[in-house]
């Protein structure tokens, strides 16, 4: 591989795989290795952000690649969210006062699937499953892989190996002196999260309201449901990980029966499975990675959670990483131009989409207070003061 029109991509997750599409229909030869296997012929994603939230930022994207009419028999329309508060009745708030004003639940491993389906449908995209990347060398191109002898030159490579990103740490080996600031920086949330599910009722339909994203704020933690196409939520808990309230602190079914019974008395005895899957799901972490240098030198460039991974409580992480495909996508010429400089474009890209990312970062850490007490600080206050008296 020694040419300007090959591209090489480490990691074929959701932003991956939509640029992958992207580059084949622009004409480059697209070269994709993922770690993990398959995920259409295997079931790996259980426990891990089954579904996610697709908001307009990522619909742009979407449509910029022409799937999108493909992609909206996978969506649910959430119109608003539905706050459930102890002794009260859920009130909605809608997001806003057009029928327009939604966001799209939408299955992780379903919407992975269309696009890698999208994208091998060009002869120009090869992707090599389960070849993990152990390293890159920035100066000879060449990758290694995990558990292979061979090694394999690029061109260009895109880093979309997500939040523990290898080719990250090759930029940042090349670009991080004693002198400069630190180029990385990791803050890593002292609460995790844990997916449980409410299976479909017996006609096979939702058990609660289906168009909207559920939230029962408990002001030190809080859990939300989203929509399956299936008729099943899944529901993500976000708490602490140690302390009197927290993961740590469950440590028998009976604790996780009476935190749930207490803290979401309308709820508990629809989750099924719960103390099961409480036990069997694994507590995910939640980090928000700031990275200062995206590129190198017009050989790598950095895009989705390897540039910016975010905590989801904007639920833009996808979002912005399929964001960041639309604009380099919009700066990159097809690959007949004789006019390709690619230091330019991977400068351009990292001066667009960085300022946006580092917004968004810090709006997902303050948007997990105002959904898991703000939302409902009224309420919080009026009970609060009745217990007072
Ligand atoms: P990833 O999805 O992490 O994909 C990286 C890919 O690279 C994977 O396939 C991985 O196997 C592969 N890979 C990794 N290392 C290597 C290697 N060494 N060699 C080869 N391949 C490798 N975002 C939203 O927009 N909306 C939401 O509602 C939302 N909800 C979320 C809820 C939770 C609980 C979490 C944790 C995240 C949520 N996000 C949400 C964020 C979203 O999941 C991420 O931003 C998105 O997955 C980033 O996509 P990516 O392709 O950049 O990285």
């Amino acid at each position: 591989m020694n040419d300007t029109h090959d591209i090489t991509i480490i990691g074929a997750g959701l932003v991956g795989s939509l640029l992958a599409l992207g580059l084949a229909k622009k004409g480059y030869q697209v070269t994709v290795f993922e770690s993990r296997p398959d995920l259409r012929k295997a079931d790996i994603s259980a426990g891990k952000s089954i579904n996610l939230a697709l908001a307009n930022r990522g619909i742009r994207a979407l449509k910029q690649q022409g799937i999108f009419d493909k992609v909206e028999l996978l969506l649910i329309p959430m119109e608003g969210r539905m706050v459930h508060i102890p002794h009260e009745d859920a009130h909605f708030q809608p997001y806003g006062l057009h029928k327009d004003d939604v966001i799209y639940s939408v299955s992780r491993g379903a919407l992975n699937a269309l696009l890698l389906d999208e994208a091998q449908k060009y002869p120009n995209v090869s992707i090599y499953f389960e070849h993990r990347v152990s390293s890159i060398d920035l100066g000879d191109k060449t990758i290694k892989f995990v558990d292979q002898d061979k090694a394999v030159s690029f061109s260009q490579i895109i880093g979309t190996d997500g939040a523990n990103s290898v080719l990250r740490d090759a930029i940042i080996d090349k670009h991080q002196t004693s002198t400069n600031e630190p180029i990385l920086s990791i803050e890593k949330l002292e609460h995790g999260y844990k997916e449980l599910c409410i299976l479909p009722n017996s006609a096979d339909q939702h058990k609660l309201l289906v168009n909207a994203l559920h939230i029962w704020p408990r002001e030190d933690f809080m859990l939300i449901a989203l929509p399956n196409l299936d008729g099943s939520f899944t529901l993500t808990l976000f708490m602490a990980n140690q302390g009197n309230t927290s993961f740590d602190s469950l440590t028998s079914a009976d604790d996780v029966l009476k935190f749930f019974k207490i803290n979401f008395p309308d709820v508990y005895r629809e989750i099924d499975n719960l103390t099961v899957d409480f036990f069997n799901n694994p507590t995910g972490s939640l980090a928000t990675v700031r990275c200062q240098q995206w590129h190198d030198e017009g050989t790598a460039l950095l895009l989705g959670d390897a540039a910016h991974a975010i905590v989801p409580f904007h639920g833009q992480g996808m979002n912005c990483g399929f964001e960041d495909c639309f604009d380099l996508l919009n700066l990159l010429p097809p690959a007949q131009s004789s006019s390709l400089d690619w230091q330019d474009i991977f400068e351009q890209t990292q001066a667009l989409r960085k300022p946006n990312a580092n917004a968004i970062a810090d709006m997902a850490v303050e948007n997990y207070i105002e959904m898991r007490s703000s939302v409902a600080k009224a309420s919080f206050q009026r009970q609060k003061a009745i217990a007072a008296k």
